[in-house]
């Protein structure tokens, strides 16, 4: 064997190891695209709009508290439709 071709086969391991090492880093911790949507998996709770029975994912929702407990409404629209109903 050439020395050159040690060189070359040496920098093809060390590429592939970097690749499957970054590889593994990226999708565990600091590829913010990656990060973003693991948060919007945790966030994407979907909640039932008490006024239209609609499901309203929990980051989209309009969030009202009433009596301790928090209400997520599909739309302004039918959070006031709520609190008017709750008033009565
Ligand atoms: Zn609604």
């Amino acid at each position: 064997m050439s020395p050159i071709r040690i060189i070359i086969i040496a920098i093809l391991v060390y590429i592939g190891y970097r690749l499957i090492v970054g590889g593994r880093r990226k999708k565990t911790a600091s590829r913010p695209a990656d990060r973003e949507s693991g948060t919007l998996e945790q966030d994407d709770i979907l909640e039932e709009d008490p006024v239209c029975k609609k499901l309203v994912p929990r980051q989209q929702a309009v969030q009202f508290e009433h009596n301790g407990t928090i209400h997520y409404f599909c739309s302004k629209k039918c959070c006031k439709i709520y609190r008017k109903n709750q008033g009565e």
